[in-house]
């Protein structure tokens, strides 16, 4: 295939982890299938389902970080954009990896379309109890305080936030863990463009809406369960698809 005519594969939300080896094997046949014929890869965050840091020397994590870069060395350049779950991952991860950092928010030219891309939580903005905990765990400070701290220390204190997210998730009215309309419209006015690609809420979908009279594209991407949830675009377009499918993986929590 002429590189030219090659697509553009967005994905988010797969929360590989160590407990759901089928969706860690459904990224990889990804990787080795679908990717490998990509012009690019755009991982939008929530990639892992934790990260406790670059330093992580965990099977999971090396297994990754080989099958990401033998993804780059056969010239498919991997983006990748932090979640709210894997945010400490760095320059290390991305060095290891051969993937490109980007940071939040970016915007890209998409076959001549201008595309803000978020991970999403940040348009969350009616839970304001997530939005004061974002703020804090993003700070240089909470930061550098928790990568002082030993890798099994880390992982214990990342169960615990886990837990205590779920809980919380649990006792909030879906519509607060939905994007707000109104951030969405803000985010696309501050960056000046009419299309948006984010994950985190796990509804897939392309939304039209009117941002100050001119018609605006948002793509949510979908997340990984027992099929791989992708945006593939091209010139002609985009559109969401399912790869694989794996009846049998365990399902991921519907949100956060
Ligand atoms: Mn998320």
């Amino acid at each position: 295939m002429n590189v030219a005519d090659r697509p553009t594969l967005f994905i988010s939300d797969l929360h590989l982890d160590e407990d759901r080896p089928e969706v860690v094997e459904l990224f990889y046949a990804f990787l080795n299938q679908r990717a490998m014929r990509a012009a690019a890869l755009y991982i939008l965050g929530d990639f892992f389902e934790v990260w406790i840091g670059d330093d992580d020397d965990s099977p999971l994590a090396s297994t990754v970080i080989k099958q990401l870069r033998r993804l780059a060395d056969r010239g498919v350049p991997v983006f990748l954009m932090v979640g709210n779950r894997d945010f400490l991952i760095g320059e290390r991860f991305a060095e290891m990896s051969r993937c490109r950092l980007l940071p939040e928010p970016s915007v890209i030219d998409l076959f001549g379309t201008p595309t803000l891309l978020l991970h999403g939580d940040s348009l969350c903005t009616d839970d304001r109890e997530y939005q004061a905990f974002r703020k804090q765990v993003r700070g240089a400070e909470w930061r550098s305080g928790f990568l002082a701290r030993s890798l099994q220390e880390r992982s214990a204190a990342a169960r615990e936030l886990r837990t205590a997210s779920r809980r919380r998730s649990r006792d909030k009215p879906q519509a607060i863990m939905d994007v707000n309309n109104g951030a969405v419209i803000e985010a696309l006015r501050t960056h000046g463009v009419y299309q948006l690609i984010h994950g985190h809420t796990h509804r897939p979908a392309i939304h039209r809406l009117e941002v100050d009279g001119t018609s605006a594209q948002r793509i949510v991407l979908g997340d990984w369960n027992d099929t791989a949830q992708v945006l593939v675009c091209g010139a002609n377009g985009n559109r969401l698809e399912t790869f694989g499918n794996r009846a049998s993986v365990t399902p991921h929590s519907p949100v956060d």
